[in-house]
């Protein structure tokens, strides 16, 4: 445990709660990107109901709405799934799979069909058939989607996710009309944030700034023959249209769990809390100075002369820390002005990160003071939560 703190988290009571839990780390699959080390963590049938009833008396504690997103590795491999799905259903929880699709058959899509309260699948799509095959293997784009066609042909709610990167995100038109071909209820993209070697991989702000453009285009796009809604409701994709803003919700309405028993605030932020096999969740919650820390929502130094500071608070607190390893600095994609009067503005990030975008990209600019003024100001305030999150 990473540090007692005295006093009881101030939580909204009512509101829904998000557990994403990797159930096991194995997988039928190697992809490049995957953010695991280690496939072999799986706890047994007792471990897991054990995790499930700390989740479920922790929800009930903090009157919280309780969903779980069920993961990986791969969540089709264990044989624990659907018992777990089964205790969502008797104890009202909803809950989501996040699958990389390529194991799912029709008798599988029936069974799942039958889960009331099975809110949606999503499965990851890494760019077009060649790369996505290139990430994934060869065959996987197309058991992907067909996969996903199961699904909606059994009346689920089916959702794409893409994670854009240097190497894909100019694919994301063709991934949006591949997705909008099948029927995909939903589509979202957000940004890959490195874990271990794929720091070189990060969007430039140039990038970032062209893809979430795209994406705002598909977003407000009627097509007479597709009804797949392209949401643009993660970090700072406001700054380009949209009605939705993001505050990064880790360790506040969203929490992780490994397959070993680690709690994590997000799978993208890895840092543990604590172990729930040793330590009851709701006690690692209430005693975490981590927690504590990321509940208070503290906006930036760089944001505050932001309008939209309340609102945001910083953009991505993953990607901050993954770059700088400090999580209360502002999202190193964001291309508001930098609030002059914060002494970090002056400050280099964490390896010269900035400076080195500054050179690649025009619309860093804002550092020295010229700041690129967003497009689509949004016009309606909501505040996007955490949605699925591929494993
Ligand atoms: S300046 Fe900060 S609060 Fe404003 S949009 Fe950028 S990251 Fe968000
Ligand atoms: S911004 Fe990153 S750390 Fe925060 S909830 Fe979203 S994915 Fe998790």
């Amino acid at each position: 445990m990473n540090g007692l703190h005295p006093e009881p988290p101030a939580l909204m009571p009512g509101k829904k709660h998000v557990l994403q839990w990797h159930i096991l780390h194995r997988c039928n699959l190697r992809c490049t990107h995957c953010y695991q080390d280690d496939y072999a963590a799986e706890c047994t049938h007792e471990q897991l109901e054990r995790l499930f009833f700390q989740y479920l008396a922790f929800c009930r504690k903090y009157r919280r709405h309780g969903h779980i997103n069920f993961t990986g590795g791969e969540p089709l491999l264990s044989h624990d799934l659907f018992p777990l799905m089964q205790l969502c259903e008797e104890n009202g929880m909803t809950f989501g799979l996040l699958t990389n699709g390529t194991l799912l058959d029709d008798a599988l899509a029936e069974r799942l069909e039958k889960l009331r309260r099975l809110s949606f699948v999503q499965v990851s799509i890494d760019g077009t058939r060649e790369t996505h095959d290139r990430v994934r293997g060869a065959g996987n784009f197309d058991k992907a989607f067909a996969g996903l066609r199961l699904l909606k042909k059994h009346g689920i709610q089916t959702m794409a996710a893409f994670t854009c990167h240097k190497g894909n995100y100019t694919e994301l038109r063709d991934v949006i009309k591949a997705v909008r071909k099948n029927g995909i209820d939903r589509f979202w993209a957000d940004r890959l944030i490195p874990m271990g070697s794929s720091r070189e991989q990060i969007l430039s702000t140039a990038e970032f700034r062209s893809t979430v453009q795209m994406l705002s285009k598909e977003h407000t796009r009627r097509c007479i023959r597709s009804r797949t809604e392209i949401h643009l409701n993660r970090s700072l994709q406001f700054l380009e249209g949209g009605n939705c803003y993001y505050q990064c919700s880790a360790g506040i309405d969203l929490l992780t769990l490994l397959a070993d028993g680690t709690l994590l605030p997000c799978r993208r932020l890895p840092l543990p809390v604590g172990n729930c096999l040793e330590t009851d969740l709701t006690e690692l919650f209430e005693q975490s100075a981590l927690l504590r820390d990321l509940q208070e929502r503290r906006i930036p130094e760089e944001c505050m002369c932001c309008p939209k500071a309340e609102l945001c608070r910083g953009g991505a607190k993953c990607l901050t820390y993954a770059v700088t390893g400090d999580y209360h600095r502002r999202d190193i994609n964001c291309y508001y002005p930098v609030c002059s009067a914060s002494p970090k503005a002056a400050e280099p990030m964490n390896g010269g990160f900035y400076d080195n975008q500054k050179k690649q990209d025009p619309a860093m600019s804002d550092r020295s003071g010229h700041a690129a003024a967003p497009d689509g100001a949004p016009s309606s305030e909501s505040i996007g939560g955490q949605q699925g999150i591929s494993g």
